[in-house]
């Protein structure tokens, strides 16, 4: 009986789950590497959303966006990557997990899945309008944590959380900075 109640628990779980990703406009590899959930379980469940909540979801297929440049691209993407990886610093995603690397499915893996949800929404509710998607706020993780072409660093002048690229090895300040200096005009451009 334990095993059944225990199954059901994690069967909800994943579900869950899959709903929120849904929402998120989160790409159909993605919910399935995350939840462990079969491709015609989570067709079905857009099915659902969409009869729920009206025909206004995306469903992605395919590849993840791979494009770092995107984050870097202008000071307004600048700050909204920041403030993202200050949340994922905050909230302990860029740390090492053992969920990151769960197989999808698994407690462990919902728990991280259920983490890495509740930190974009909070982006969401703090930089809105929405600029980085599910799938970039996904792969700005990935590579911060392997810190091949973006990592994150302290802005040499306000200290503040900032995402810069690896090889850039002049020490620029943080968006934040930039536009107040921008604002005093002692910045072109
Ligand atoms: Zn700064």
């Amino acid at each position: 009986m334990r095993i059944t109640d225990d199954r059901y628990a994690r069967d909800r779980q994943r579900l869950d789950l899959a709903f929120r990703m849904i929402h998120h406009e989160a790409r159909t590899c993605t919910i399935r590497t995350w939840t462990g959930l079969s491709d015609d379980r989570i067709r079905k469940l857009y099915r659902a959303y969409v009869a729920a909540h009206g025909a206004s979801v995306r469903r992605h297929r395919g590849k993840s966006p791979a494009q770092t440049a995107y984050f870097l691209k202008n000071l307004e993407n600048r700050r909204h990557a920041a403030g993202l990886a200050g949340l994922f610093s905050l909230l302990g995603l860029l740390q090492q997990s053992a969920g990151a690397e769960a197989p999808g499915g698994t407690r462990a893996a919902l728990g991280w899945g259920e983490l890495f949800c509740r930190t974009y929404e909070t982006y969401l509710s703090l930089h809105g309008p929405q600029r980085i998607s599910f799938e970039h706020a996904c792969h700005l993780l990935h590579v911060l944590k392997r810190r091949a072409e973006l990592r994150p660093d302290r802005c040499p002048s306000c200290r503040g959380l900032m995402v810069v690229d690896t090889l850039r090895s002049s020490r620029a300040v943080c968006p934040w900075c930039e536009s107040e200096a921008r604002e005093r005009g002692t910045v072109r451009g």
